[in-house]
C-alpha cells in the first residue's frame, strides 16, 4: 500500500543501499517516488539508482562543499508547500555523511524530520563481526593527523565493541596502527559489502595484513575491533 506522501514541512531522510541496489526498502522507494525533489550528495550516485528503479526527481545538491550555502534555498521550497527527501551517496544520510546543519535548520523552522530506515556499513559490519553488539562505540573515520594517536591510545583502553570506517587510501595504516596499538585484539574487517568483491578477515591486525598485502586491496571498509579483554 501507499504511504500517502505529507506535502508540507518535512524532510525524510532516506536510507539507499551500501552497494547491491536490491537493499532499499519498498517504504523508501514510495517515498522516492513521490516527493516533490530529492536532496543528494552526487547526482552521478544517486541518478544510478534512480535509473535502476525508473525514478526521475528533481535532484539538489547539498553535499560537504555546498551544504551552508544550499540551506536556505531548500527551506524556502520546503516551506513553499514542497515534498523532499535526503539521501546520502550510500546507507543512511548523517551517518559519517553531511546534512546536520541542514537538519538543524530545519529543526529550527518547525519543519519534521522523518526517518526511513534502511542499509548502513555500520550496522552491517557489526551484525556479521562476532563482537558483543549490545553496547558499542562508532568512532566513524579516525581524524586523519591531529589527535590520531591520542584516540587510538583510548581505543587499546575501550572495554566495548569499536566500529570505524575507513578508505582504501588508508585501510593498511590503520591496521598498522591497530598491531602497534593493540597487537593482542582480535578484529574483523569488511571490505566491499553487500557488493561483488565483498570479503571478511578475522584475526589479529598482524594476520590480517599479512593476507590483505599479498595483494592489491581497493574498496570501502569498516574495521570492527573486539573488547579490550574478548576471548
Ligand atoms: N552513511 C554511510 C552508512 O550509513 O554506512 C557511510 C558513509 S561514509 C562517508 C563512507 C564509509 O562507509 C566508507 O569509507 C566505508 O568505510 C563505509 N562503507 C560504505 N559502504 C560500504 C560497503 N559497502 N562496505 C564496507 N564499508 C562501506
Amino acid at each position: 500500500m501507499d504511504e500517502p506522501i505529507n506535502s508540507r514541512n518535512i524532510i525524510y531522510i532516506v536510507a539507499t543501499p551500501i552497494g547491491n541496489l536490491e537493499d532499499i526498502t519498498l517504504r523508501a522507494l514510495n517515498i522516492l517516488r513521490n516527493v516533490d525533489f530529492i536532496i543528494c550528495e552526487d547526482t552521478r550516485v544517486t541518478k544510478i539508482l534512480l535509473d535502476h528503479y525508473n525514478i526521475h526527481k528533481k535532484l539538489i545538491v547539498a553535499n560537504a562543499f555546498n551544504e551552508a550555502n544550499q540551506i536556505n534555498k531548500i527551506i524556502t521550497e520546503i516551506k513553499s508547500g514542497k515534498s523532499c527527501a535526503l539521501v546520502s551517496d550510500a546507507g543512511t544520510p548523517l551517518i559519517s555523511d553531511p546534512g546536520t546543519k541542514l537538519i538543524n535548520e530545519a529543526i529550527k523552522n518547525n519543519i519534521s524530520i522523518i526517518p526511513v530506515p534502511g542499509p548502513s556499513a555500520l550496522i552491517a559490519a557489526l551484525s556479521i563481526s562476532g563482537f558483543p553488539s549490545s553496547s558499542f562505540v562508532f568512532e566513524g573515520f579516525l581524524p586523519q593527523k591531529k589527535g590520531r594517536q591520542k584516540k587510538l591510545m583510548e581505543l587499546a583502553e575501550e572495554e566495548r565493541t569499536i566500529v570505524l570506517y575507513e578508505s582504501t587510501y588508508r585501510i593498511v595504516k590503520l591496521l598498522e596502527e591497530i598491531k602497534q596499538y593493540m597487537p593482542l585484539r582480535k578484529i574483523a574487517v569488511a571490505r566491499e559489502l553487500t557488493k561483488k568483491f565483498e570479503e571478511v578477515w578475522r584475526g589479529t591486525a598482524d594476520e590480517i595484513l599479512d593476507s590483505i598485502k599479498t595483494k592489491t586491496v581497493k574498496g570501502e571498509f569498516v574495521v570492527v575491533l573486539a573488547p579490550k579483554d574478548f576471548k
